[in-house]
């Protein structure tokens, strides 16, 4: 974006918080973009800043049954082993249940401590180092969230059902990637893409792969109780299905390919072709 181009999207900006123009902040990006005022890829951002504030966390947030934790008997050498297992510099800290998340490890406490010749790593638990947790509900704004995060100087936040139950956890980095996509940090585990095509009729999806994201590719399923393909078949079994159980939905048939006895973790889609049904 050169000079000229960033004060004439700046003036139509200014124009709408100047209540000088009824048009929306979305439509003047889309018409900037259009006109050439700003790359697609700088006006992808500006629509995803605005996304933030439609995007509740429960959307982005990475869900109970995904979060590394402890319970507060752990010693403060496991916490350690934990944090070099799993590759997350902060571990939450839970009492009898994961639905009661008292407190959170933070790696560079850990440090400090390891290296204090008076304890004992071996046999003081975790509650001697952890930290208070930030719980925030599950319909909360993400845009919110990240302001919050900067005015706290803490990035992480437990999420929690209208229940009190634990749903999840949410760090900036889950913020920032709605703006600008994927960020891999050094120590993140290369992560297998949702969706893999085959070919345009056939494809393999991950388990946690979003309904919404199918579309893209043709597969339209909605429903109200559930967010992802492998929720959905789960829903529509009754059970977690079972490897090789299969299901006609939508034109497409899916097949459980891998799957454990609480997850479906991937699945095959492959096109339902009536043409060729229809001959045989
Ligand atoms: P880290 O580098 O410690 O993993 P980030 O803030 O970079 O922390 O987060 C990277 C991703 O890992 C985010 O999606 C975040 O929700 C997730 N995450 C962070 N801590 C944990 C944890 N203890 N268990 C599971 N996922 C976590």
């Amino acid at each position: 974006m050169d000079g000229d181009s960033q004060r004439s999207l700046w003036n139509k900006i200014s124009h709408i918080f100047g209540g000088k123009s009824e048009d929306n902040l979305e439509q003047v990006i889309m018409e900037a973009r259009e006109e050439g005022d700003v790359e697609a890829e700088e006006s992808n951002m500006l629509l995803s800043v605005l996304e933030l504030g439609e995007t509740q966390v429960q959307e982005i947030m990475t869900p109970r049954t995904d979060i590394a934790c402890l319970t507060n008997e752990a010693t403060i050498q496991e916490a350690a082993q934990c944090i070099q297992t799993n590759g997350h510099s902060r571990i939450p800290v839970y009492k009898e249940t994961k639905d009661n998340i008292i407190g959170i490890i933070y790696a560079k406490d850990l440090l400090t401590y390891l290296v204090d010749p008076n304890l004992d790593p071996a046999a003081d638990h975790v509650d001697k180092i952890m930290r208070q947790p930030y719980f925030i509900p599950e319909t909360k704004s993400s845009a919110e969230l990240l302001q919050e995060f900067r005015v706290r100087k803490n990035h992480i936040a437990i999420v929690v059902d209208e229940y009190g139950g634990t749903s999840g956890l949410i760090t900036i980095e889950d913020l920032l990637e709605v703006i600008v996509g994927d960020i891999e940090d050094e120590f993140d585990a290369p992560r297998e893409e949702d969706v893999q095509k085959i070919n345009d009729e056939e494809y393999i999806l991950h388990g946690r792969t979003f309904l919404e994201d199918l579309t893209e590719i043709g597969i339209n399923i909605e429903s109200e109780e559930v967010d992802t393909i492998g929720g959905y078949l789960s829903l529509q079994a009754g059970h977690v299905p079972a490897v090789n159980e299969t299901f006609a939905i939508a034109d497409w048939e899916f097949t459980v390919i891998e799957a454990d006895t609480k997850q479906i973790h991937k699945i095959s889609a492959k096109k339902i072709n009536h043409s060729v049904l229809a001959d045989e």
